[in-house]
């Protein structure tokens, strides 16, 4: 089959033919038709100090993924040949105390497919038959390739009651856009989301309901009046990694604030403790989906009117990847969709 590698301890990813996966009795075999590329395949392709350290060589990247069953595991229940599924890219393991009570987010034995354990950027994903999604007929395989960031997305957006409340997204990424979107859709008040990039915030815009803030130009701070917001923001959702934008979220959130944090930092960063003390603020640490609640969610809300789909910017056929990785690259795109058919 063709497979999307890092063959070479290097930049880059290199396409190959690796043979189709063999399954074990309680997995299923998956034919992929659509994959989206991540941040994280672009840490990959770039082979930065993360990589280095984390991907061992050769590796078929890739953990966004949608497609079809192609083969079952003798052992496996509930699902059938030709099911359209997605799936959750985090193998989890058994023993801990936390999958052993059923938070199977918070197992710290967890390897990602594309990561630890071979991708779905090829013709056919060996996946356990528990991580399968399946697919319902109104979400098509463009959707289901970004279930993986929506999730992320879902499960931020959700650590807090939003209902009614002021929400301030920093960083107009597809995560922070996609989170922008739920949080609409579940009934927030205003929902601003902030940036540097001009051609992030607009893209934002084309996506949801959206007050964007280009934090470069514009003083967060100067908002709140313009909103007619009486002190600062209710509930934060941290979507950039970038100190800066962490720095004006405590800032600009109201006393007895609550923040979710889904951006990870480039290495240590510095808060001001005693402004999350005395504003009384929580914060949240978001690693992932919650499996499988947040998947739940995610097709509900999707097929209740949640609609995400102008986030995917940019489609290619597989073999004109290097293009996709541009794309990508290019900070300008929202998702990109690569078509295995
Ligand atoms: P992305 O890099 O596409 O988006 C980040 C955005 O932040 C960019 O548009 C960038 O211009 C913007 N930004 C930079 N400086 C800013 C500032 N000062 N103020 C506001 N915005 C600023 O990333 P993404 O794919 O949307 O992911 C969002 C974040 O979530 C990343 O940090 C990613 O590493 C992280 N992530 C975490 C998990 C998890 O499980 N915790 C999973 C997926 C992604
Ligand atoms: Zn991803």
């Amino acid at each position: 089959m063709k497979a999307l590698s890092k063959l070479h301890a290097r930049e880059g990813l290199w396409m190959t033919h690796a043979p189709v996966p063999e399954i074990g009795p309680d997995d299923v075999l998956i034919k992929i038709n659509k994959t989206g590329i991540c941040g994280t395949d672009i840490h990959i392709w770039n082979w930065d100090d993360w990589a280095a350290q984390t991907v061992p060589v050769p590796m078929i990247t890739g953990h966004e993924f949608a497609g079809e069953i192609v083969e079952l595991g003798r052992n496996v229940e509930g699902l059938e040949i030709g099911q359209r599924c997605s799936g959750e890219g985090h193998l989890i393991g058994k023993q801990s105390r936390q999958s052993r009570a059923g938070k199977f987010h918070l197992d710290p034995a967890t390897r990602g497919i594309g990561v630890n354990e071979q991708g779905a950027f090829a013709q056919y994903l060996r996946l356990p038959a528990f991580n399968v999604v399946p697919l319902p007929d109104e979400i098509s395989d463009d959707i289901g390739a970004i279930l993986d960031p929506l999730g992320n997305a879902v499960h931020t957006a959700l650590s807090f009651d939003l209902v009614g409340e002021d929400v301030l997204i920093t960083g107009a990424g597809p995560i922070g856009i996609m989170a922008a979107a739920v949080a609409r859709h579940v009934g927030a008040r205003h929902v601003v989301i902030t940036d540097v990039n001009p051609d992030r915030l607009a893209l934002a815009e084309k996506v949801a309901d959206v007050v964007p803030v280009n934090v470069a130009e514009e003083d967060l701070a100067d908002v709140i009046p313009r909103l007619k917001m009486k002190q600062g923001f209710d509930v934060g959702l941290e979507m950039s990694g970038n100190q800066q934008a962490l720095d004006q979220m405590v800032e600009a959130m109201t006393m007895g604030g609550r923040i979710a944090m889904l951006g990870i930092p480039p290495g240590k960063s510095p808060v001001d403790w005693s402004r999350i003390v005395f504003k009384a603020i929580t914060i949240k640490g978001v690693y992932g989906r919650e499996i499988f609640e947040t998947w739940y969610k995610m097709i509900a809300m999707l097929e209740n009117g949640l609609d995400v789909s102008a986030i995917i910017t940019h489609r290619f056929g597989v073999d004109d990847f290097e293009e996709g990785f541009a794309a990508m690259k290019s900070g300008q795109s929202g998702k990109v969709v690569l078509d295995w058919t």
